[in-house]
């Protein structure tokens, strides 16, 4: 297939996945999206006798048209090594009936290493097929994980700047940490005044200007998104769940040709989408359940049709999560459209000078593969003490958000389809909250002691991410209003 490019606000086509990937954000505020979603050209029974990097391969080569077969697999060979603590890369454990799909065993511990220890040499070839002199700056605003797993894999890359934003107080301690611990002499981390939703507006907004853009192209530098807005953290996303689904049917779990349902727990609504990707390709998937936290703008839109930010942004236990505007649900509104940019396009403006648009039954119809659920701070307590209860396993806030949703979604349907659930974050990382939710309140107990009693609890070795950043010097204490972005963005660069 002849793969191209083309924003979903219709401003842009034509444009290579190489060309794509650099620029992460099209000019006109939209997401870019391929003309067509092409076909996995290999059989189950093949791909389950695969490695990750194997089907990593399978997967990216459709969608990544204009990279050659040795740029590709050397992209993988790179991003999928012993940075991972497991050659599976991507385990699945089955418990409570259903199947966790472990996504957090990168550097960082949560599933953004499986997109974000790609896509810097994703970006270095890029730039390199499309003769860029630039400097790449990537900007990023993070809820608490993207921000680490981007620094971590564009850390002393040359020809690289990254500039993470995050919501001061607005992430976990251990997130916190690992990114104000950061090094890398061409990274910068700074905390702003406002939450995820005010860094990722900010961050589109800079996006957007086209005379800062200017300013930079001056001084010989040019942005880019570790976002998942960028169509290159999407596509090794959709690997693991064609890797999961193959897995499933080699271990005698499943029969080939059988469907899944994946539970995903949702924030900017990249993962879940990935899930969709991966159906769309060719695995047998039946129901996507879009899994929210009580930031359910996703339950409410999914129910009703409309989808309306305009409402209080709460902070809970799983902060990657706590988010508004779900960026990436833009690409599943103009596929709803049937790829009618100016539909999309008018629906994007509504959201943003009302803060709410409705879409159309025909839209609704046309998105019945999804269905939203969402759980509360006291559900998601209660579910990660229960799994723990009755199988010793530990999950994290995020991943419990998830598996609370996925019950309550089988007691209210009944639906007995196999189920795999994404694991989005090692309990590590949220070690407090998982803590308290399964022991009872953690008091002032220092960090470090409540992750070494998790320790104790699990019976899982503490990862390295977590052992790095003990006694680890703190590097980054720039702060700034949500306004001043961009101004602090002129001021790392030296502009
Ligand atoms: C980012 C993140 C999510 C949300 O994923 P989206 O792709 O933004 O929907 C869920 N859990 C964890 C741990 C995350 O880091």
């Amino acid at each position: 297939m002849n793969l191209s490019y083309q924003s979903t606000r219709g401003g842009e086509s034509g444009l290579t996945a190489s060309q794509a990937i650099l620029k992460g954000l099209a000019d006109d505020g939209g997401l870019f999206m391929p003309t067509g979603i092409p076909k996995l050209d290999v059989s189950i029974e093949q791909l389950s006798k695969m490695t990750y990097q194997e089907t990593a391969y399978e997967v990216m080569k459709l969608f990544l048209t204009d990279f050659t077969e040795e740029e590709l697999k050397y992209c993988i060979s790179q991003a999928y090594d012993s940075k991972f603590d497991t050659e599976e890369i991507a385990p699945l454990v089955k418990a409570d009936g259903a199947y966790y799909l472990e996504l957090f065993h990168g550097s960082t511990i949560a599933f953004k290493d499986m997109a974000l220890s790609i896509l810097p040499y994703f970006m270095t070839t890029a730039a390199k097929k499309n003769h860029v002199e630039n400097e790449i700056v990537i900007l990023t605003a993070t809820s608490g994980d993207t921000g680490k797993a981007a620094m971590a894999g564009f850390a002393d890359v040359p020809g690289t700047r990254i500039i993470v934003f995050y919501p001061k107080g607005g992430v976990s301690k251990v997130q916190e940490l690992q990114m104000v611990t950061q090094k890398g002499d061409n990274t910068a981390v700074v905390a702003i005044h406002g939450n995820f939703d005010d860094a990722q507006t900010g961050v589109k907004k800079i996006f957007g200007d086209r005379d800062f853009a200017e300013k930079l192209a001056a001084k010989g530098f040019q942005l880019s998104s570790a976002n998942s807005i960028n169509i290159g953290r999407l596509v090794p996303q959709v690997v693991y769940y064609v890797y999961a689904y193959a897995k499933l049917v080699q271990n005698g779990e499943i029969q080939n040709g059988e469907e899944i349902n994946i539970t995903v727990p949702t924030g900017n609504f990249g993962n879940i989408l990935a899930a969709y990707f991966a159906k769309q390709i060719g695995i047998p998937v039946k129901t996507l359940i879009c899994a929210s936290n009580d930031n359910k703008v996703l339950y409410d839109f999914f129910r009703t049709g409309t989808y309306d930010k305009k409402r209080e942004f709460i902070l809970t236990t799983s902060p990657s999560m706590d988010i508004l505007i779900s960026s990436n649900l833009e690409r599943l509104i103009y596929l709803s459209t049937g790829c009618d940019a100016e539909a999309n396009k008018a629906l994007m403006a509504a959201l943003s000078a009302d803060g709410a648009y409705t879409v159309t039954d025909a839209m609704r119809a046309w998105m019945k593969d999804f269905v939203g659920g969402y759980a509360t701070e006291a559900e998601n307590a209660a579910e990660i003490k229960r799994v723990y209860d009755d199988t010793g396993y530990m999950i994290d806030t995020h991943t419990g958000v998830a598996s609370a949703v996925y019950r309550k979604y089988v007691t209210e349907t009944g639906d007995q389809t196999p189920t795999v659930i994404a694991s989005t974050a090692s309990p590590y990382k949220f070690s407090h909250s998982v803590m308290e939710a399964v022991f009872g309140d953690q008091g002032n107990k220092d960090e470090f002691a409540i992750i070494d009693d998790l320790c104790r609890a699990s019976g899982v070795a503490i990862p390295n991410a977590v052992e790095e950043i003990r006694n680890a010097q703190i590097r980054h204490k720039r702060e700034c209003d949500v306004p001043a972005m961009e101004s602090t963005v002129a001021e790392i660069l030296g502009l």
